[in-house]
């Protein structure tokens, strides 16, 4: 019988809600998979700062570490929160990026996808969405200008300044150009390099290494895009994106627009693999405007879930199946209210019920050996 531990950080604002139904899926795979999952869940991020004085305290990391994956909750405060805890301790500088660069989980796959059914949870034009969304973005998630030097100071005139620092090496970029190209293969064979080589130095050697790769992958047609003008695409032709890769910072941002286009960013789970472990979260953040009020939708977070099934247990079937139950929950005309808009058609249903209508509809399918 298989045994896999993992690591639940539940995370702030919307994350313990979402994750409770995350668990609610976790526990209905084990049991049909006559398998067992140790959860644990372990405090990170405001609330592990509030409880224990850390927001990564070291009894976290040594969960963590024990893992064989991370299940993390989105963490953070809302901006007049976050005042009440010192800067380098806010839960984005004192416990994320300490979590990416522990495990080195250099590559974020950030799935954008609608099938044409569900156009109507988009704000684009049904003819604009076509034949539906379905995009991979693959962001570098441990360089960059968020992992980079970083100085602030006031000159001898008293003025004050900062300095953050862009860094990348060519291996940093060569092993995502190579997550990123055998994605490609697994798809469309189309890869889509995001960059800003008319500005920045950085993208002139992204842009270097990404044609060395390429050289190994002659099967791969690649487009280079600039970022501003792919932020545009996103908007007016979202099929003609198929795998996209680009630096830290531009994935953030541009992950965040696929969310838009979707209707929600409770529609965007995400994985963050390293060589050695991963991790999983939604790529949002923790919604501190509808926390505590039972009505955040869990796809992103049930998402993360069934990636982690795929990508870290090697589950694929079942992980298909978990994605299958939610979209049925979604195909039978239910979502929670970021989704059902009054004269949307969609009947409104909370997070509670949500996951257990996905639980409903993944204990009704047949479990392929
Ligand atoms: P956010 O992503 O939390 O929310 C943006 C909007 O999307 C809000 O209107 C919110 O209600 C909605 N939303 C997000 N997730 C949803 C869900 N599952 N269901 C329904 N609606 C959802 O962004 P924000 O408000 O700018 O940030 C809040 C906090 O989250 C900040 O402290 C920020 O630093 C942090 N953050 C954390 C992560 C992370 O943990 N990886 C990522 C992004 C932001």
């Amino acid at each position: 019988m298989s045994h896999y531990k993992i690591a639940l950080l539940d995370g702030d604002g919307i994350g313990p809600e979402i994750m409770k139904e995350a668990v609610k899926v976790l526990n209905l795979v084990a049991e049909r998979n006559n398998i067992t999952f140790d959860l644990n869940h372990t405090p990170f991020g405001a609330s592990a700062y509030f409880e224990c004085g850390h927001p990564f305290p070291d009894a976290t990391k040594q969960v963590c570490d024990e893992a064989d994956a991370i299940l993390k909750g989105p963490i953070g405060l809302s901006h007049e929160e976050s005042q009440k805890i010192p800067v380098d301790m806010q839960p984005e500088r004192g416990a994320l990026l300490p979590l990416r660069r522990r495990y080195n989980t250099y590559a974020n796959f950030r799935p954008v996808f609608l099938p044409p059914g569900l156009a109507h949870f988009s704000p684009l034009k049904k003819e604009i969405i076509g034949d539906g969304i379905d995009i991979m973005i693959i962001r570098e998630l441990v360089g960059g200008l968020y992992f980079g030097e970083k100085e602030t100071g006031t000159t001898a005139e008293g003025v004050r300044y900062v300095k953050e620092t862009l860094e990348y090496d060519e291996n940093q970029i060569r092993q995502i150009a190579i997550v990123a190209f055998n994605t490609a293969m697994k798809r469309k064979k189309v890869l889509h390099n995001i960059h800003k080589s008319n500005v920045l130095k950085s993208s002139v050697l992204w842009n270097e290494v990404m044609t060395e790769v390429g050289k190994d992958y002659p099967d791969v047609k690649v487009e280079n895009i600039l970022v501003d003008a792919a932020a545009t695409y996103l908007c007016l032709n979202p099929g003609r994106f198929d795998v996209m890769v680009m630096e830290n910072m531009f994935g953030d941002i541009l992950s965040d627009q696929g969310g838009g286009i979707l209707g929600s960013l409770g529609l965007m789970p995400s994985a963050c693999l390293g060589d050695n472990k991963a991790y999983y979260e939604p790529s949002h953040g923790s919604a501190p405007d509808i926390a505590g009020k039972n009505i955040a939708n869990p796809y992103s977070m049930i998402g993360s879930v069934a990636m982690m099934l795929e990508m870290s247990f090697g589950m694929d079937q079942e992980s298909k199946n978990v994605w299958q139950a939610m979209q049925s929950v979604f195909a039978d005309g239910y979502s929670t209210p970021d989704l059902s808009r009054p004269g949307s058609g969609v009947n409104m249903i909370d997070t509670q019920a949500f996951g257990d209508r996905v639980v409903e509809a993944l204990r009704k399918m047949p479990i392929v050996a």
